[in-house]
């Protein structure tokens, strides 16, 4: 288990600069167990990429960077196969390579950064379709007793943008492994989104090929989001708000424009990003932290932004959409320390 030096400033893609007590990087099980034991107070952290937190101040405690790797698959059914693969994985490879292999059902998750041990944590969901879609199983430790569990689909209890490991069971299992069921054949696709379909308009939809969808995934996102590598951000940074009916009627006579989507429950989810839009947010900057001048709903270190300028910037944009809207936004991204 590598001890690297403490700044983490190149493990989050915010590229902000915190310092951890140590950071340990962890390649195998047996690393991670023992990672876990010496971790007496129980508040050490694990990452996967760092896509998806913010860091405000120094992290008094250890970090461990899960970087264990493998994948494999078995046949499931005749129409279906079984694709396990290590935590560590980067998720966009593991989904191409999947798609090499012929299997279909991760294509609309293709490019979202981060870990394959990560993507249960918020049920990572693009285009219509969430990780839960073809979730068949993962294995964690509790990071207390050290012992092994595994997690069917009901016990991750999915939600948009949420499960049992970032709610009721936040911090409590360090993932290792996450299986899927995918489809070997009769691939349902899913263009239900606008600028897929758009994508597709002048192509027939019988030959198109799970692989097809993810290069216009990749394309369509390449084309709005900010690359990390370049601009430093951790994608939507909050979470599209889900409100009730009659609140929708109310909003809906003085915003007759507004992007709502109506929810199983009659509820319905509007375009956070929208909202901010609204305000004349986009491309606004406080120092070096800004809105992204394409994608409203993601904030941007411009170079040499701390968590503190981000977090200041996120209150901002909070306290302006109530104010206007009387909707309170939650953050999709998790804050340390
Ligand atoms: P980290 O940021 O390292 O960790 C996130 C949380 O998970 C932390 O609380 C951490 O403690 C915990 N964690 C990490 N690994 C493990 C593990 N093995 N076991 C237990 N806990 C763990 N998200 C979407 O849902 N959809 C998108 O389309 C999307 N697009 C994005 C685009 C960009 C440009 C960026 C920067 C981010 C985007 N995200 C998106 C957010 C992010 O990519 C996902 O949430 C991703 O799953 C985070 O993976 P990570 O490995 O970076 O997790
Ligand atoms: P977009 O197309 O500009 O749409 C804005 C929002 O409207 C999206 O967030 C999406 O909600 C919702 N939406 C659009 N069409 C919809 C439909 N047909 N049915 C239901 N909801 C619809 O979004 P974008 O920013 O370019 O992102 C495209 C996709 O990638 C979205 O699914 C988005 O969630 C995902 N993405 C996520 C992150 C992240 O960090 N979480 C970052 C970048 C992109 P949903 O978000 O619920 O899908």
């Amino acid at each position: 288990m590598a001890v690297l030096n403490s700044d983490l400033k190149s493990y989050n893609t915010f590229g902000v600069s915190a310092q951890a007590r140590a950071i340990h990087s962890i390649h195998t099980e047996s690393e991670l167990i023992a990672f876990l034991e010496e971790d007496t107070l129980g508040d050490d952290l694990v990452l996967g990429q760092g896509s998806n937190v913010l860091f405000t101040d120094h992290l008094p405690y250890r970090v461990g960077l899960i970087r264990l790797k493998g994948r494999h698959f078995n046949p499931y059914s005749e129409n279906e196969v079984l694709v396990t693969a290590a935590a560590g994985e980067p998720w966009h490879d593991f989904v191409m390579w999947t798609l090499e292999q012929g299997f279909g059902g991760l294509e609309n998750l293709a490019l979202i950064p981060g870990s394959v041990g990560a993507a249960p944590i918020q049920n990572i969901g693009a285009y219509g379709v969430e990780l839960k879609d073809s979730f068949f199983s993962c294995r964690a430790f509790d990071r207390n007793t050290r012992e092994e569990k595994i997690f069917s689909t009901e016990d991750c209890a999915f939600e948009y943008r949420n499960s049992i490991f970032k709610s009721a069971c936040k911090n409590q299992y360090v993932i290792v492994e996450v299986t899927f069921k995918l489809s070997r054949n009769n691939h349902t696709l899913n263009l239900s989104y606008a600028p897929l379909k758009n994508w597709f308009s002048n192509k027939n939809g019988d030959s198109l090929r799970p692989i097809d969808v993810a290069e216009a995934v990749c394309n369509i996102r390449r084309s709005k989001l900010p690359d990390p590598a370049i601009l430093g951000n951790a994608g939507s940074f909050f979470k599209n708000p889900i409100i009730t009916a009659d609140f929708t009627q109310s909003l809906l006579t003085k915003f007759p424009e507004a992007p709502l989507y109506p929810q199983p429950d009659g509820t319905f989810k509007i375009a956070a990003g929208w909202l901010i839009d609204q305000l004349g947010l986009k491309g606004y900057r406080q120092g070096e932290a800004a809105v992204h001048d394409k994608q409203a709903l993601v904030l941007v270190n411009l170079g040499a932004a701390s968590g503190n300028d981000l977090k200041d910037l996120a209150q901002h944009i909070k306290k302006s959409v109530f104010n206007v809207f009387g909707i309170t936004l939650e953050e999709e991204v998790t804050f340390y320390p």
